[in-house]
């Protein structure tokens, strides 16, 4: 019986009939696994409970015809059921598993990606860090390691040294006079010194940041990041449209919303060829 064992967390969770689930795990050095949990549902079930979102395991699995089988877990962190209770730091535990999902595929290691994937969702877990802080740190080095870094001290089309005033996503972040683009916008300074301080986990000069920087970083780091991921889909080539019409009526037993997923559906312009 071929097995395997890796390292994982879980990112997503779906039924699967009365009493299983298909887990999507991103694994230390096997990329991003789809696996299914048999049992899982029951209260009896051995390992259920580490078999949600957010949890990091130590799992073995069993290789199947098309999805792999979990056969034994032990938890290394119960980062999710330790998050649960807290609505922020949920639901940027939430945001962390669903963008690592979006920026892995299955069977290609990330394991830089896992590492800022575990250390989030443990900094989030003991609670020492602001959860809006923890997930803006997260997002723009996750987009650091797609190769989506925005220009933060340069400007991203000449490479002219900053600071720069105007911000353009499109452009890929900070632009000089010269080069910025219409409809860029004008951070303040403050902000992209906090962004900067995020993207190198400089947590003294971004806890010191005040409401508004947070505020507008976030804004930018968000924008920045959709932008990238629509760009990555429509680079990808011809997709069946079945693919899309399935994740549009996502439901996720985990108690998150697939909203995101359907509102980026809506945007795929494939779609909107299509119907
Ligand atoms: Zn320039």
């Amino acid at each position: 019986m071929p097995l395997y064992r890796d390292d994982a967390v879980v990112l997503r969770v779906h039924k699967l009939g009365e009493a299983d689930r298909i887990v999507t795990l991103l694994t230390r050095r096997h990329g991003q696994v789809r696996a299914v949990g048999k049992g899982v549902r029951r209260t009896t079930s051995r390992f259920g409970a580490r078999l949600e979102p957010g949890s990091h395991i130590d799992v073995q699995f069993h290789t199947g015809r098309s999805l792999d089988i979990v056969v034994q877990t032990e938890s290394l962190g119960a980062y999710g059921a330790r998050v649960a209770g807290d609505y922020a730091r949920w639901t940027a535990a939430a945001a962390i598993c669903e963008t690592a999902e979006r920026l892995t595929d299955e069977g290609e290691p990330a394991l830089r990606l896992y590492l800022l994937v575990v250390g989030a969702l443990r900094t989030l877990a003991e609670g020492s860090r602001d959860p809006g802080l923890v997930l803006d740190a997260f997002l723009i080095r996750a987009m650091s390691v797609a190769g989506w870094e925005p220009a933060l001290t340069r400007c991203a089309k000449c490479g002219a040294e900053g600071p720069h005033a105007a911000f353009h996503i499109a452009a890929g972040g900070a632009v000089c006079a010269a080069c910025r683009p219409p409809g860029a916008s004008h951070p303040s300074s403050e902000t992209i010194r906090l962004m900067v301080a995020l993207l190198s986990a400089d947590w003294a000069v971004a806890e010191a940041s005040a409401p508004d920087a947070r505020r507008e970083a976030s804004g930018l780091i968000a924008a920045h990041l959709q932008w990238n991921l629509e760009r990555a889909l429509r680079s990808l080539p011809l997709v069946d449209r079945a693919v899309g019409e399935s994740a549009s009526s996502d439901r996720t037993d985990d108690g998150r919303p697939a909203a995101d997923r359907t509102a980026s559906a809506h945007l795929d312009p494939r779609r909107a060829a299509a119907s």
